[in-house]
């Protein structure tokens, strides 16, 4: 299959890139790389990894170029688009908003009119556990009622949502929504709180835990995630309008206290922590149902906590190793 994976230096980006690489696909990469905010290095490090691949091209380029994003699309000739590249993280300051909206909101509208033009085959898309916001009952099922979000993010991630379905609609787009819980692993996000908290415990500074260490969260490992990408890409969905939400989550929830003793032990060392108190814009618990995404494609998240933070901790101290 020939794929676009817009986002492809992110973190999910380069993990799924990489997967559908080795089965043989062909790959069109787009990333805005240095013109997005974050760690550059690592996403240039990501990238460099999958630079000799056969079957990969890198495009550099920024999905709110209206323009250039259509370019793009028709050149690449895709069959399948896998639309990662976002503003992420929930605690956006308030003087971004705007450009979470611009590559959240704008930028997604600019790639499902490339998908319409291009006649994509199946559009999967990153929305986000955010979406569920406070007030639904756990664990989330995808019907649960998705309109209180705490945060900024979330609500672009629902507005992403709504669109694909009114654009599924429209046009008979196939389109699948992913709702990622909690993503860590190998080339993980500096700004998410596993590589945050090995980042301290490593150099024995204070690990900052928000709330009282009973938050929870469904950590899910990335190669899950990646294999949950590549099961639903494959399968595009058949109803009216051809458009579906999935959550990818563990579906084991666990509370960050205890996130941080599964750390502890595979790093060898004691954590300082320091508590310090939650935020408005987090939720207190995620916790995905997972049934419909194994009734979908049958596949079940398969790498434990326990195993995840092991394969977490192996990455880092190469990494620390080669990066100091
Ligand atoms: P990431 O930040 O590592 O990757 C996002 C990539 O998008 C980056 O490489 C960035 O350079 C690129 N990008 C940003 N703005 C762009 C633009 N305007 N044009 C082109 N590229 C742009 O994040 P990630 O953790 O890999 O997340 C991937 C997707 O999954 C995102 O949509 C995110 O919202 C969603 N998601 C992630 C998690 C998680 O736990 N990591 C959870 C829920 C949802």
């Amino acid at each position: 299959m020939r794929v676009l994976v817009t986002g492809a230096a992110g973190f999910i980006g380069a993990h799924v890139c990489e997967r559908l690489l080795a089965r043989g696909d062909t790959v069109v990469g787009l990333d805005a790389l240095d013109a997005a905010p974050g760690d550059v290095a690592l996403r240039r490090s990501r990238l460099q990894r999958l630079s000799g691949a056969r079957g990969f091209t890198f495009l550099s380029g920024d999905i709110t170029g209206a323009a250039r994003l259509g370019e793009t699309f028709t050149a690449a000739r895709p069959e399948g688009v896998v639309h990662l590249a976002a503003r992420v993280g929930v605690r956006a300051p308030d003087a971004e908003a705007p450009a979470y909206a611009d590559t959240n909101v704008t930028g997604f509208v600019r790639v499902l009119e490339a998908c319409r033009e291009a006649k994509v085959a199946h559009l999967v898309y990153a929305s986000s556990s955010s979406v569920y916001g406070a007030a639904t009952p756990a664990p989330f099922r995808e019907d649960a009622p998705v309109d209180q979000p705490l945060n900024l993010y979330g609500a672009t991630k629902r507005a992403n949502e709504l669109m694909a379905h009114a654009y599924s609609h429209l046009h008979q787009l196939p389109a699948s929504g992913l709702r990622f819980f909690t993503v860590y692993g190998p080339w993980g996000r500096p700004d998410m709180a596993p590589l945050l908290f090995l980042r301290a415990l490593s150099r024995g500074e204070p690990l900052r835990l928000h709330g009282d260490g009973r938050m929870r969260r469904d950590f899910t490992f990335v190669d899950d995630v990646a294999e949950a990408v590549l099961r639903v890409l494959d399968r595009p969905p058949t109803g009216s309008p051809p458009h579906r939400l999935l959550n990818v989550g563990h579906g084991e929830p666990v509370a960050l206290g205890d996130f941080v003793g599964l750390l502890e032990r595979h790093w060898g060392a004691k954590a300082r922590v320091t508590s310090v108190p939650a935020q408005p814009a987090e939720m207190a618990s995620t916790w995905a149902d997972t049934s419909r995404l194994e009734a979908e494609t049958g596949f079940r998240p398969r790498v434990s906590v326990d195993e995840g933070v092991a394969r977490l901790v192996a990455w880092y101290r190469e990494w620390m190793g080669t990066h100091r």
